[in-house]
């Protein structure tokens, strides 16, 4: 019997449908893989996104992937460092140890910079590579690494990541599949956020703020008062960052968990939930600690006796009011006409 899998797989290549935003909320405009790949290997099959025979497991789609839908089988951040640390230099190109520098997200970079200190990335390759079409690879490496660099700087880390590039350089077979995929690993690896926040638990001993608007990975939310309560939010959350507290009358909130898909501002048909520019403590992101974005002040409503969030004045909940609003003139000729 056939097993039902939700994956696609093109040799090392893994797409878990279910942990795409596009698969999980219809709504989603996430096009990121569909940007940086290549080889136009993502596509729409019954309305779901599916990984095509045309990827060629060049990896450059992996890192771009905010829910880490996407991944590299046999590639572990552990293996990743072990080798960068091994080697003197502290180089790496794609022709090495790694496929395509896509493949690293942003938190690979990190660890990969606080466990080596000091990381030299070689690009000589990117500029004529096929895999990198309009420099959609570099774009999301250099906006990665640049970010990186300016979170050491205010850890106050002296570890940075450089880029170089080689003129003259000859074009050499990528020698990354036979020397990682082969020998593919069972265990599952940690991935990189979770050693981040782990480092980061053992290394902050007090606050260290950061502006949200100068680091893309911190997503703060805030709410309104013109919040319902309706809860849409937090069922379409697809990270669990939003919750509700045991009384299901806060809104509670996790930066640690958001990955700033945006469903939760899409889904509020009261426009309720937006991103505002604000400082944020690293700790709280490493630690994962809520913060209550609304509390609620839950009362029975005097006409159809449902709980309801009070905002003050008359015991009525809004549809209820506004039920009694639009029928308003239905109920006087109604009553003129006894
Ligand atoms: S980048 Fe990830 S979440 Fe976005 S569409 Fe591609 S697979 Fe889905
Ligand atoms: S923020 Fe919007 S979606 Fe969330 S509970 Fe409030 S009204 Fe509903
Ligand atoms: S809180 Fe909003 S932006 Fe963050 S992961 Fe949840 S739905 Fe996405």
């Amino acid at each position: 019997m056939a097993t039902l899998t939700y994956e696609d797989r093109i040799g090392s290549i893994v797409f878990n449908r279910l942990d795409c935003l596009r698969n999980e909320y219809a709504k989603n405009d996430c096009t990121l893989c569909q940007e940086v790949c290549a080889h136009d290997a993502f596509g729409f099959r019954e309305g779901k996104l599916r990984l095509l025979p045309s990827c060629v497991q060049c990896g450059a789609c992996v890192g771009v992937c905010p829910t880490h839908a996407l991944r590299l089988e046999g590639a572990t951040i552990e293996t990743l460092v072990e080798r960068l640390i091994s080697s003197e230099s502290r180089s790496f190109t794609c022709k090495d140890l790694f496929p395509c520098f896509g493949a690293l997200n942003f938190w690979d970079w990190a660890v990969l910079v606080l466990e080596a200190k000091e990381v030299v990335c070689d690009v000589s390759h990117c500029a004529s590579c096929k895999h990198n079409r309009e420099n959609a690879v570099e774009k999301h490496l250099s906006k990665a690494i640049d970010e990186v660099n300016r979170l050491m700087q205010v850890l106050g880390q002296e570890a940075r990541i450089r880029c170089e590039v080689h003129p003259n350089v000859k074009p050499v077979k990528r020698v990354w599949f036979e020397k990682l995929i082969t020998s593919k690993s069972t265990m599952p690896s940690p991935d990189s956020l979770w050693v981040f926040k782990q480092k980061m638990k053992a290394y902050l001993e007090s606050a260290v703020w950061i502006r949200s608007e100068d680091f893309s990975f911190i997503h703060p939310k805030a709410v309104t008062i013109t919040c319902d309560n309706c809860k849409e939010c937090v069922r379409f959350c697809p990270t669990h960052a939003l919750s509700y507290d045991t009384t299901q009358t806060k809104i509670l909130f996790q930066t640690g968990q958001c990955i700033g898909c945006n469903i939760c501002e899409t889904v509020c048909a009261k426009k309720a939930i937006d991103t505002p520019e604000v400082t944020v403590d690293i700790a709280s992101f490493a630690f994962e600690r809520a913060e209550v974005l609304i509390a609620h002040d839950l009362r029975v409503c005097d006409t159809c006796r449902c709980a309801f969030s009070y905002k003050g004045g008359d015991m009525i909940c809004e549809r209820c009011a506004s039920f009694e609003k639009e029928h308003a003139e239905m109920f006087v000729l109604a009553s003129q006409s006894r």
